[in-house]
């Protein structure tokens, strides 16, 4: 049996689960002969409690501690799934389901990142080996030369997952080109985008394949030192990465000699403090080092100048997350996924007005409406949709007329948004999207560092007209000051945050033009 540890799932009372289980395993004498273990997420989160028995690959949603005597005594002693429907209007879907093929929650998903979540006991390093883990490290160290690593990675097309889409081969060939006596490698795990769980979710499922795709990424550039930049709000997935790090070096996958080789390589954990700017990869070098966490500007690229002055190789977890399959499964494998220039899968969580909230995995190239409908099992109460804001708080918020867009990183630009990280927020008809882009653009107003000038005071201007647009008191021409300052502020930002703060209010004007102007014309 295994039962779902993850925040949501322990929210909505997983542990009773537990103790239930433990109790109706003692009752029946299988103590000893059915194993319980605890998984990460199994991405159901709108389904929680979620638990999974094997064999006959069953996962149940919706469980309550009432509902373990028949699911012990139909599915373990009887073998018998149990297929009962419950008929309650609040639950989404039936209660008992199977997945992986049987709905569109898992029918439509392919899960490389997050192939192990939900799965294996992400404190267990032995769960981790018997599905093959760290058998690409292995691999890489036996049969392959650090430019053969590159030139995989290469091959395979993957592109940075945290939000710019840059080739993650090239960023690695860059960073290993430079002679020093020192390189280091970083994980960005500073996810902080609102309604953002994907990164957590990763480390909190399967830690072990973040620090083995690491560890072959320490290997191919030369790096001897590692950290993990993680947000101390996620006190779960540090948790687990510490375990995994220690685990990791006693059975040699990290620290002196790695398994023989004259390979050496560690990985530090450093806590980030919550500032959304610390995701841009300057500011997050800044804060490794001890000083406040501003970006600068670039070049110098990390890969050349980074920590400590150091060439630094950094990319997210979910970039790091793909390297152990690219190796093992081939890069041409990986190719074949997705759309011409977005290789490979991407991973999103669903927030919002969406009925199936969670966390999903797809292959590039997938429409957003197979993700509203088929995956996300579209709009809850019978309204209808209105808007998906792809990116996090300084990604667009596109209308139906988007929804056939495929997700991969040009088509997403073209039609005024961004991949970002993976945050997807669905907005129904009873959302004011003016309001929504006030509640975006307050969240990267406040998040500004204010190094510079455009950033610092342009968006604060935003935000005062769009306030007061919000409270009737709009004045003609502010629509059109919001476009020309948001165009300004996005020419003339320095680093990312800025440069992409103005995309709600800019796509809101775009795709809902008519709201602003209602709220203009009912000025009090
Ligand atoms: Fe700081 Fe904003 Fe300038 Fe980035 S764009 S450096 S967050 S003030």
């Amino acid at each position: 049996i295994t039962l779902c540890d993850g925040p949501t799932c322990i929210h909505k009372r997983s542990k009773e689960l537990e103790a239930a289980i433990e109790t109706e395993l003692t009752r029946h004498e299988l103590t000893g002969r059915v194993s319980v273990n605890l998984s990460g997420c199994l991405g159901m989160c709108a389904q929680g409690p979620v638990m999974a028995i094997n064999p006959q690959y069953t996962v149940y949603g919706n469980v309550t501690a009432d509902d373990i005597p028949e699911i012990v005594s139909s599915h373990i002693l009887k073998k018998k799934p149990v297929a009962r429907l419950a008929i309650d209007e609040d639950h989404l879907y039936n209660r008992f389901f199977r997945v992986f093929g049987d709905i569109n929650f898992f029918g439509k998903q392919m899960r490389i990142v997050l192939r192990n979540c939900g799965i294996i006991d992400p404190e267990n390093i032995d769960d981790y080996l018997s599905v093959r883990g760290y058998e690409a490290l292995a691999k890489v160290l036996t049969d392959m030369k650090p430019a053969d690593v590159i030139a995989q990675v290469k091959t395979s097309g993957l592109r940075g997952r945290g939000g710019a889409g840059f080739p993650t081969g090239i960023k690695w060939e860059l960073a290993a080109r430079q002679k020093t006596d020192e390189k280091f490698l970083i994980c960005n795990a500073d996810e902080g985008d609102p309604g953002a769980f994907m990164d957590r979710s990763t480390i909190e499922g399967d830690p072990h394949t973040v620090l083995e795709g690491m560890i072959i990424g320490a290997y191919a550039v030369g790096a001897s030192k590692g950290f993990v930049y993680i947000r101390a709000e996620y006190p779960l997935a540090i948790k687990r990465l510490e375990k995994a790090i220690a685990d990791a070096r006693r059975e040699c996958f990290l620290g002196k000699n790695i398994l023989g080789s004259d390979f050496s390589f560690d990985i530090e954990i450093r806590l980030g403090a919550g500032a959304f700017v610390c995701g841009e990869e300057t500011a997050l070098i800044h804060s490794i080092e001890g000083h406040r966490g501003m970006p600068r500007p670039r070049p110098p690229y990390p890969s050349v100048q980074g920590l400590f002055d150091k060439p630094t190789l950094i990319n997210n977890v979910e970039t790091w997350a793909n390297i152990p399959v690219i190796i093992l499964d081939g890069a041409e494998w990986f190719s074949s996924i997705g759309t011409e220039k977005s290789k490979g899968t991407k991973v999103f969580a669903l927030a919002g007005k969406i009925k199936n909230t969670g966390l999903i995995e797809v292959p590039m190239g997938v429409t957003l409406r197979s993700i509203i409908y088929d995956i996300g099992g579209g709009i809850p109460n019978n309204k209808k949709f209105k808007a998906l804001q792809t990116g996090g708080p300084s990604g667009g918020c596109l209308s139906e007329d988007y929804l056939d867009t495929k997700i991969d990183y040009e088509s997403l630009a073209a039609a005024g948004s961004i991949m970002g990280s993976g945050g997807m927020i669905v907005m129904d008809e009873d959302s004011c999207m003016v309001n929504i882009a006030r509640f975006f653009l307050e969240f990267t107003q406040n998040e500004s560092c204010g190094k510079c000038t455009p950033c610092r005071e342009g968006t604060k201007r935003m935000l005062e007209i769009l306030t007061r647009i919000t409270e009737g008191k709009g004045q003609e021409g502010d629509i059109e000051r919001l476009e020309r300052l948001g165009n300004l502020i996005k020419k003339a930002s320095l680093c990312g945050l800025g440069q992409s703060a103005p995309n709600p209010v800019l796509s809101t004007i775009k795709n809902f033009r008519s709201e602003y102007e209602e709220h203009i014309k009912q000025k009090k």
